[in-house]
């Protein structure tokens, strides 16, 4: 069994020729195996094993990292910054049950594990997944951000009604300090139940906009010292952008189109685009298309990581699961319906068609990946019914329904029809993704790689696919495929992660306990 380790600090060293711990780098050449496959005229296909080699480059020192929330005072903003402060000052609570001690369940960095090796007995070590990798802590997490409300976060987390009145009584003087900055409104984005919230707003057109979040971004790092911020969506889900020609298709046009006011470019994407030029990762938590064509470019020509779109927490989460073992078990889904009530107010703006709408696509392509991979099961273009429902139900409050029923062809034409019913509080799933999105985005910051055919290091791309894990929609570099299986993008993070530190990919072979 492992001991944790103090936090931040290195738990394992690889002694390998592969790997080199500098002062200020951990540095590994890693083998990168796959196999090409081609198929002739005739039909013949041919399969090739390839090799490529690697360099990967990650710097050791943990940097102090600010986190800035657009929706702060938000369900999930409020949730989060409050269990930030239970866990940094070990804040215990009582509930009927008992006492409750503060942890980071649901967050894959924090509350999961991975195997690091097998020790001299053949038994699987593991440690913890954060450990793989020097990586920011959440309680060191600086935290802040804007909101269109102006209630300081004691308020908002009153508003929420998610955590226990024990626990809200012991963090609100701490919260009552903390009050989110005057944000950008353009009500045509959200629903318009949500005007009677926006009395902190920022005046002025939207380059106005444009330059104070530039400059909030700026003020926040100077004065709390920080050496990187990490600006998340988490405010309201917008309606969809037009993607207009000459407006936001390329990075010079939507500049302009923000320089001259144009209608057609949402809160979201004009916090991207300051960001971005600030030099700032931002990652998209709801799933409206902040991330229009130019702002993507933009990112792309500054070098800054952007991910996205929409929290990957509950029902999509579940559904990137049993659809994966359904398809993979050779059953074929041909019926996904899913029925959601929540009665939060991301519920209450969801109520509204326009923003009903983002969420309803980003919710829909979740399984094509899976359903693509099995040509027995489908042919081509055919797809399973997906159905999907929300409606604001507001006795639940921030306890989100979601009943799912998947009915599948089975063996010789019989039908298997599974129900399931989940009743979650909904910022409690979501406040761990923000941090994993977080830690995970300062992580691959650090991070850089070279292969035989590039003359320096390199960071990735900027789109970061590797943040898929925590998404519903993820974003992925143009032309590159879309991963929705759960357990296929968790293995894509850690075993890039591996990599970084010269360990083979995770592989479940167990070959040394399967001989005689
Ligand atoms: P919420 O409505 O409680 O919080 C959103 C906050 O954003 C509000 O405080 C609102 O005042 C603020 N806001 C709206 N427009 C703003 C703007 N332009 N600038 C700054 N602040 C603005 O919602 P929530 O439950 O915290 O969820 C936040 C977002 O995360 C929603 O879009 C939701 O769809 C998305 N999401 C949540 C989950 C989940 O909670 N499980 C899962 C997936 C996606």
């Amino acid at each position: 069994q492992f001991e944790a380790s103090a936090p931040g600090a290195e738990s394992f060293r690889v002694q390998s020729d592969k790997v080199a711990y500098t002062d200020s780098h951990i540095e590994s050449t890693y083998v990168y195996r796959d196999s090409k496959v081609t198929k002739a005229a005739n039909g013949k296909i041919t399969v090739l094993p390839t090799e490529k080699v690697y360099s990967f480059r990650t710097e050791r020192a943990v940097p102090r990292v600010g986190l800035m929330m657009v929706g702060w005072g938000g369900n999930n903003g409020s949730t989060l910054t409050a269990s930030i402060i239970a866990n940094r000052r070990n804040i215990c609570w009582r509930t009927k049950e008992g006492v409750q001690t503060p942890n980071y369940y649901g967050s894959v960095t924090q509350a999961s594990t991975l195997k690091l090796g097998v020790d001299e007995k053949g038994q699987d070590v593991f440690i913890p997944f954060s450990n793989i990798l020097p990586m920011v802590q959440p309680n060191d997490l600086v935290l802040g951000g804007w909101d269109i409300s102006k209630l300081n976060l004691a308020e908002s987390m009153e508003r929420a009604k998610v955590l226990e009145y024990d626990l809200q009584r012991q963090v609100k003087d701490e919260m009552e300090a903390l009050q989110p900055l005057p944000s950008i409104y353009y009500p045509d984005y959200i629903a318009a139940n949500q005007s009677d919230r926006a009395d902190n707003v920022l005046k002025g057109n939207k380059q106005d906009n444009l330059e104070q979040i530039r400059k909030d971004i700026r003020d926040f790092k100077a004065k709390n010292s920080l050496d990187k911020v990490i600006v998340l969506w988490t405010a309201n889900t917008e309606r969809f952008s037009a993607i207009i020609p000459g407006v936001n298709d390329t990075a010079n046009n939507l500049l302009k189109s923000i320089r001259e006011g144009h209608d057609e470019v949402a809160p979201s994407t004009v916090f991207a685009v300051a960001s971005v030029l600030e030099g700032t990762p931002f990652v998209n938590g709801s799933p409206q298309n902040t991330f229009v064509p130019g702002a993507v470019e933009l990112a792309e020509r500054q070098k800054v990581y952007i991910g996205g779109d929409d929290f990957k927490s509950g029902q999509t989460k579940f559904k990137s699961v049993m659809v994966d073992f359904l398809v993979s078990a050779g059953i074929k889904p041909i019926g996904i319906t899913s029925y959601n009530h929540l009665g939060n107010n991301d519920g209450k703006n969801l109520s509204a068609p326009q923003q009903f709408r983002s969420k309803e696509i980003s919710k829909s392509n979740v399984v094509d990946d899976m359903v693509a991979s099995n040509p027995i099961l489908y042919k081509k273009n055919e797809h399973p019914d997906h159905i999907v429902v929300i409606k604001y139900c507001p006795a639940v409050g921030d306890s989100k329904r979601a009943l799912d029923e998947y009915v599948s062809e089975i063996f010789m034409g019989g039908r298997n029809t599974i129900s399931t019913y989940n009743v979650c509080e909904d910022s409690l799933l979501a406040s761990p993704l923000i941090l994993d999105l977080a830690i995970i985005t300062e992580l691959m910051t650090r991070i850089q790689y070279k292969t035989d055919d590039m003359a320096d290091y390199a960071p990735f791309h900027s789109v970061l696919s590797v943040l898929s894990y925590m998404l519903k929609a993820p974003m992925v570099p143009a032309g590159t495929p879309v991963v929705n299986a759960l357990s296929k993008q968790r293995a894509a993070m850690e075993n890039i992660f591996r990599a970084c530190v010269g360990l083979p990919p995770q592989n479940d072979m167990m070959l040394e306990h399967r001989a005689f």
